[in-house]
């Protein structure tokens, strides 16, 4: 099931960072040892009676003349518009109504999306309420006082924002067929995968309208097996931005990869592995879908027998939090070992959703910690009474502990290692989850 997505849209200095760190607040998942996953945060998943969604900061750099504020404003608005169930649309009631925020609030309007009116910096419920009013004038609804600051009104606005969700909608996505999106920086090729699939597939399925957010969903059939694949390279912006492009293009990853179950990342072989690319794998790890790493452009690369070497290992150090990601060199131009990707993604599907007995998990867990001791600290020891494996997509396991103080990542990787060894687990992550037994 795949979560709404919220946006938030706003002039500079109306406070959407500010609130969307009083949203995000705890519940920003820090994978500890995930690159850019936790600089410079532009999204987060947000919890709020029983529902979760994705928040969005849409607002980038600071422009510094009106003109360009009312640029960027428009092109956040679009990125909002293109990837958000519900808008909240932010106002500050100190600086009061402004053109450009009516302009803004014209097209949020147009576009027929929920918009969630909020003025921000009502600092005083009593005294300030009253310019409040004021923005009834845009038109578009209700405005919602708020104090991102002070976290004064926030949960009101939550109980708007949450009743925009249509729950069906988010249910009714429960369809079996396997998704697959394909992410990766400009350039790298992930519109011709698409295309030379679509171009080779054996049979031609029609589109399925639906959503705005289906549009770009591409269906394909090979081996008389139906895949949905979720292009980012679809809606393309053209900004000339390049802080503003790749903010676009890391949202657009990360509501992709929500819906996604297998990651394929596309990697440039003629430019080699790079930090960027580290973010974006970065998404699908922490999100916890299964990974296929695809090199591309193999054909345009200088090849000795030794290069598939060379290349795998600059990978697996660049990406060295997802070692059981899946490695494959590809062409989209000459169509090589494109057939390939899908034995993969079969591959990566069955391993998410593997099952392991608890018999057969509690027995390794006895033999790795007869092989090495679990951690201690002053005196005290770790000790490890059971496993048990909770839910699929991604496996998770459940390890019950005399103390979870005494835990520590490198043993939990030890014994990760330990249950690949003999399921392999390939191309998915697993999560571990640590309770106490007294
Ligand atoms: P952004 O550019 O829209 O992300 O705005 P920021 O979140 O960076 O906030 C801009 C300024 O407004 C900062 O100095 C914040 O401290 C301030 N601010 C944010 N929320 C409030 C609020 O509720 N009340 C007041 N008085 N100031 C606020
Ligand atoms: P996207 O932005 O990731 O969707 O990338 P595109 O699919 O638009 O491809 C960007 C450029 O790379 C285009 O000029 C493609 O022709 C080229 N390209 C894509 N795949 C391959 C490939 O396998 N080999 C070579 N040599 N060029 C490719």
């Amino acid at each position: 099931m795949s979560k709404p997505i919220v946006a938030i849209v706003g002039r500079p200095n109306v406070g959407k960072s500010t609130l969307f760190n009083a949203l995000a607040g705890e519940n920003i998942s820090i994978v500890k040892d995930t690159p850019g996953v936790t600089r410079d945060r532009i999204y987060a998943d947000v919890e709020w009676l029983n529902m979760t969604f994705t928040l969005i900061d849409t607002g980038g750099i600071e422009p510094d003349t009106s003109d360009v504020i009312l640029a960027q404003m428009r092109e956040q608005a679009q990125i909002a518009i293109d990837t958000a169930d519900v808008i909240i649309f932010m106002t500050d009631v100190r600086q009061g109504l402004v053109d450009s925020d009516s302009k803004v609030a014209d097209m949020l309007r147009r576009s027929g999306k929920p918009v969630v009116l909020v003025v921000n910096k009502v600092d005083s419920f009593v005294k300030m309420m009253a310019d409040v009013y004021e923005f009834y004038n845009l038109g578009i609804g209700d405005p919602v006082p708020v104090s991102a600051n002070a976290k004064l009104g926030i949960g009101d606005m939550l109980d708007i924002v949450t009743e925009h969700f249509n729950q069906e909608e988010f249910e009714e996505e429960e369809d079996d067929r396997p998704k697959i999106a394909i992410v990766g920086k400009p350039n790298v090729g992930k519109s011709s995968i698409i295309n030379k699939l679509i171009g080779e597939q054996r049979v031609i399925v029609s589109d399925i309208a639906g959503t705005t957010r289906d549009a770009i969903d591409t269906d394909i059939v090979w081996d008389g097996k139906e895949y949905v694949f979720i292009d980012t390279a679809g809606l393309r912006r053209k900004s000339k931005i390049k802080e503003e492009l790749e903010r676009y293009s890391i949202i657009r990853t990360v509501t992709a990869v929500d819906r996604a179950d297998v990651v394929v990342v596309v990697i440039d072989a003629t430019e080699g592995v790079t930090e960027q690319d580290a973010k974006i794998a970065g998404i699908a790890h922490e999100r916890g879908k299964g990974i296929i790493v695809a090199v591309n452009k193999w054909d345009a690369v200088e090849k000795d027998d030794k290069a598939i070497y060379r290349y795998t290992e600059k990978i697996r150090m660049t990406l060295s939090f997802i070692p059981y990601a899946e490695i494959m060199f590809i062409s989209a131009e000459t169509g090589k070992r494109l057939p390939k990707l899908f034995e993969k993604i079969d591959m990566v599907l069955a391993n998410q959703a593997m099952r392991v007995q608890t018999g057969v998990l509690n027995e390794i867990l006895t033999e790795a910690v007869a092989l090495q001791q679990p951690p201690s600290d002053k005196g005290k020891r770790l000790k490890l009474y059971y496993i048990t494996q909770v839910s699929v997509k991604p496996p998770t396991f459940v390890i019950f502990v005399n103390d979870k103080q005494l835990t520590h990542f490198s043993y939990t990787r030890y014994l990760e290692n330990k249950l690949r060894d003999t399921f392999g687990f390939q191309g998915t992550p697993l999560r571990f989850i640590y309770r106490e037994r007294k």
